[in-house]
């Protein structure tokens, strides 16, 4: 089957490892996140892929780690309201954790991005709700959005900058109250425009002529 948009067959197996290992780079990566944005297909690969490998919280973000540090802790600031004390006369049922990891995993964007699509990320089973949240790498809230989908858009009104990173995360929630959070992951429009103020737009290319 053969997708108009992308151009490209379905990655393999082994690209679909190496992208959730972090090891596709450059083309390769940019080619693969394209096609996930619109491939519900590959997209499951992905989950099963994940499934099989098992490493829900070991995945590595060796250049991330300060940043996400720092914006964990403003997370904490940010917190949401329905966590504000503890509801009374209710139960409060915790669900044990099955042995797979049940936090959802960001798909794309991660890295350096050349076209911002659908921010996704893989479905969790018995998850019957997702929140996504994107920050500036200094921790401020760009957007968020409460959807059941696995994906989702930002709005026009939220522009990014090519050559700042971004942070984003997703929870899912799993049972009464209880949601369980993704590691915030960055990402980066690649582009023209730099950070000292040169806005010229650039032409897209791949467009239909
Ligand atoms: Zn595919």
């Amino acid at each position: 089957m053969e997708f108009e948009g992308s151009g490209q067959h379905h990655p393999t197996d082994d690209e679909i490892v190496s992208y959730l290992g972090h090891e596709l780079e450059g083309e390769a990566l940019q080619r693969l996140e394209r096609h996930l944005t619109q491939c519900t297909r590959c997209r499951q690969e992905v989950i099963d892929a994940k499934e099989i490998l098992r490493t829900p919280r070991r995945i590595r973000w060796p250049v991330l780690a300060p940043v996400a540090a720092a914006a964990a802790v403003l997370v904490l600031f940010f917190s949401w309201p329905q966590s504000d004390g503890l509801p009374t006369g209710e139960p409060i049922h915790r669900e044990a954790p099955t042995e797979l990891g049940v936090a959802p995993i960001p798909v794309s964007p991660i890295g350096s991005t050349v076209e911002l699509g659908a921010l996704v990320w893989t479905r969790v089973p018995r998850a019957d709700r997702y929140r996504l949240t994107l920050f500036e790498a200094e921790g401020t809230v760009l957007f968020r959005a409460n959807t059941v989908d696995t994906l989702a858009f930002l709005p026009d009104s939220t522009t990014l900058q090519a050559g700042r990173p971004y942070l984003w995360r997703v929870e899912a929630r799993v049972g009464w109250d209880v949601w369980e959070a993704s590691d915030l992951v960055e990402f980066q429009l690649e582009g023209g425009s730099q950070l000292d103020g040169t806005t010229s737009p650039k032409p897209r290319p791949g467009g239909p002529r």
